[in-house]
């Protein structure tokens, strides 16, 4: 960690996406990051491109014991030093028709981005902030909601429910912490060319092929894939979080150039007649 120790923040699912660009961001920005991973490959990856600016920590945000293990050994290599901030970013997105989706699917869903969010901020929200005086901002745990979090849209009531529930999540966490100089900020983007839209190949959509809906997700698919492609650079967000952890009184809520999604997807829904 070096000269840098004085100022470092844990960010989730830094694999690729928002999560490496904010890492990509905050390391220019002279910050050190802890950046999870899942895989050994992505840890030797972010090693490769950051080198001793990005420590690799490895776990599944749903996975608690391993959440507490990593963030045993940041509290280690903090040496009693606090962190600056934790960026809750790791995050998928589940679509699909609410009526047909698997249940399964819908419990995924919430697990990761809500359950592991509140896992991951049990395990490192003690270490951000003033523990000691120190000089600077005071500590920051800032939290990658979506516009789907606050305008919901056809066919993605798993991830909209879950970007919802986590504004209410971190309002009521801002509430408890900001007495121990620990501020809670959600930066909402719109659509943002990373791989979360290529995954739209992988939605099983069998289940819905022979319903109303077949079509419309058919050409869901296609308008995610082309998001994919065409959305704000991810950097955009590693910008935001910068200066959510570093301007002395943040915004509670940012919002990154909102698209008329809402309007786009209501296009792709069969016509009322
Ligand atoms: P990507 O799919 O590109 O990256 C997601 C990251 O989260 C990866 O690092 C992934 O790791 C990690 N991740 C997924 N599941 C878990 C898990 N269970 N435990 C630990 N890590 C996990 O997505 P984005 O970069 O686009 O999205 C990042 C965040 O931004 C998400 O919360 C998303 O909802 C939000 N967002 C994205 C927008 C967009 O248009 N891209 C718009 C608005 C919000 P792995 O590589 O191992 O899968």
């Amino acid at each position: 960690m070096n000269g840098q120790a004085s100022r470092s923040v844990i960010v989730t699912g830094a694999s690729t996406g928002i999560g490496w660009a904010v890492a990509q961001v905050l390391t220019q920005r002279g910050f050190h990051v802890f950046g999870s991973v899942r895989k050994a490959a992505d840890a030797e990856r972010l090693t490769a491109a950051f080198g001793p600016a990005v420590t690799p920590l490895i776990f599944d945000v749903t996975d608690e014991a391993a959440v507490r293990a990593a963030a045993g050994q940041v509290e280690t290599a903090l040496d009693g030093r606090p962190l600056a901030g934790l960026v809750n970013n790791a995050g998928i997105a589940v679509a699909g028709p609410l009526l047909h989706l698997p249940i399964d699917e819908w419990r995924r869903q919430l697990e990761v981005n809500l359950t592991g969010v509140v896992i991951a901020t049990q395990a490192f929200a003690p270490l951000v902030g003033a523990r000691k005086p120190v000089a600077g901002p005071p500590g920051r745990i800032v939290n990658i909601g979506s516009v789907g979090g606050r305008n919901a849209n056809p066919f993605m009531a798993p991830y909209c429910t879950s970007k919802f529930g986590l504004e209410g999540l971190s309002e009521s966490l801002r509430r408890e912490l900001l007495p121990f100089g620990v501020d809670v900020v959600v930066i909402a983007p719109g659509a943002v060319a990373t791989p979360i839209w290529d995954k739209a190949d992988e939605t099983d959509t069998s289940a819905y092929a022979d319903t109303v809906y077949g079509p419309a997700l058919e050409r869901l698919r296609a308008y995610m894939l082309s998001i994919g492609k065409s959305g704000l650079p991810a950097e955009r967000i590693g910008e935001a979080v910068h200066t959510a952890l570093t301007v002395a009184r943040p915004k509670v809520r940012y919002t990154i150039t909102p698209q008329p999604m809402q309007m786009l997807m209501a296009d792709l829904l069969p016509k009322r007649t």
